[in-house]
């Protein structure tokens, strides 16, 4: 017997879950494109993504994805030729170096592997060693999704000023945005990147650029830009249709504008605070749960407060997976990028997505149907994780 039956939930790292308000804003039929509804809208959405992102800069939209968003903040400011320093600690950071690459870039990766934070000393040597300032941008992944590392970033605007190098600062935000803290201007960021379906509870299909004065400068200075991902004319739309580099992507922006009033009502400190509690209860019931089941990243200020890498004995990640969504109606997230030669198909990795819309009972309710996988495909544990969680969550609340 199956007892998946009810509403499913997918607890993964994006798309994450859209709240029924979002999906039902995007229940209407077409607009008149050219009436001042959608320049308003568009207005107003740009001041709260700035809000959420903690910036007075500028924002771009683009109809496309984290991906988009990558190739969108490298065209504007990488010329080919050109090198960009990557410190990575996960696929996704390999990810955005080899979209670098494939406009032309220099690319110069460091390899941070996939259980620590960047370190913020070797981004320090790599700028010391660069004498003739050849590095145009360092490209830092905030919380690598496939790892569930996060990184300090405003430790790197740190490095980057004592050591006088004029590189920009570039952070993905994909996966940490509308999750937790990210300051954009107080930590020195130039340039930031996400897209809509993570923490911003949107379906995908937007990218974001955000970027300040610095980076604009440095747009300005380039060559060429290609035409659709120029952001200029994106910010400073002399019509309409440059606002998107063509027709506005009009169902995904009601729905912009719906999740962006609940981060709004909630503030986004709240939204910070929430993601934070959540995360920290899940971790009580893995850490409950005990070996050999293991949190990928063993220092709590080191985690990402949206996603979970968790390490067990392979194959028990994907037999653990397909019991729950085949019999408890919650799908967790696959080990993506941890294979290696011991367990090249990552089976002794799964990850919990705990981002955007979610509560303490979705937490409980996924942490729940885990411990009962656990117990069902007798894979060692100690009873009790659920228990561990619920008092976590009991005493965030206070
Ligand atoms: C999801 C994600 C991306 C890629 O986003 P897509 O929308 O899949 O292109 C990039 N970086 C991080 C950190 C992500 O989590």
């Amino acid at each position: 017997m199956s007892l998946a039956n009810g509403r499913l939930h997918m607890a993964l790292p994006g798309p994450s879950v859209m709240p029924d308000a979002v999906l039902q804003a995007m229940q209407r039929p077409a607009p008149d494109i050219y009436a001042p509804e959608l320049n308003e809208l568009t207005q107003g959405l740009i001041r709260d993504l700035r809000y959420v992102a903690q910036t007075d800069g500028h924002a771009a939209i683009y109809i496309a994805n984290g991906h988009g968003a990558w190739e969108a903040a490298l065209s504007n400011c990488i010329a080919p030729g050109e090198t960009v320093l990557v410190p990575t600690t996960g696929i996704f950071g390999h990810g955005w170096a080899e979209m670098a690459r494939s406009i032309g870039a220099e690319v110069e990766v460091l390899e941070h592997g996939r259980t620590t934070p960047i370190d913020p000393d070797r981004v320090r040597q790599a700028l010391l060693a660069d004498g003739g300032q050849k590095i145009k941008a360092v490209l830092a992944v905030h919380t690598d999704t496939s790892t569930s590392v996060r990184s300090d970033i405003a430790a790197l605007r740190k490095v980057l000023d004592e050591v006088g190098h004029p590189a920009l600062l570039m952070a993905d935000c994909v996966a940490s945005l509308g999750c937790e803290e990210m300051r954009m201007d107080a930590w020195g960021v130039d340039v930031l990147v996400s897209a809509s379906q993570k923490g911003l509870m949107v379906p995908p299909g937007l990218g974001f650029v955000w970027f300040n004065e610095r980076a604009a400068a440095v747009r300005a200075a380039m060559p060429r830009v290609s035409g659709y991902w120029d952001w200029a004319p994106r910010v400073e739309p002399e019509i309409f249709y440059q606002y998107f580099g063509g027709t506005a992507p009009t169902h995904h922006l009601w729905a912009l504008r719906v999740a962006l009033d609940m981060i709004r009502a909630e503030t986004i400190e709240g939204v910070w605070a929430r993601h934070r509690s959540l995360a920290r209860a899940i971790w009580a019931a893995v850490d409950h749960w005990g070996a050999p089941m293991v949190l990928n990243v063993a220092n709590p200020a080191h985690r990402s407060c949206a996603v979970t890498a968790v390490r067990i004995s392979p194959p028990d990640g994907d037999r653990l997976r397909e019991w729950c969504s085949a019999n408890a109606g919650v799908t967790l997230g696959i080990g993506l990028g941890m294979g290696d030669k011991n367990d090249p198909t990552a089976s002794g990795v799964f990850r919990f997505g705990h981002m955007g819309h979610l509560n303490a009972t979705m937490v409980l309710g996924m942490l729940g149907s885990v411990e009962a996988g656990l117990h069902a495909l007798d894979i060692p544990h100690q009873s009790g994780g659920v228990t561990a969680a619920a008092c976590q969550i009991s005493a965030e609340v206070g």
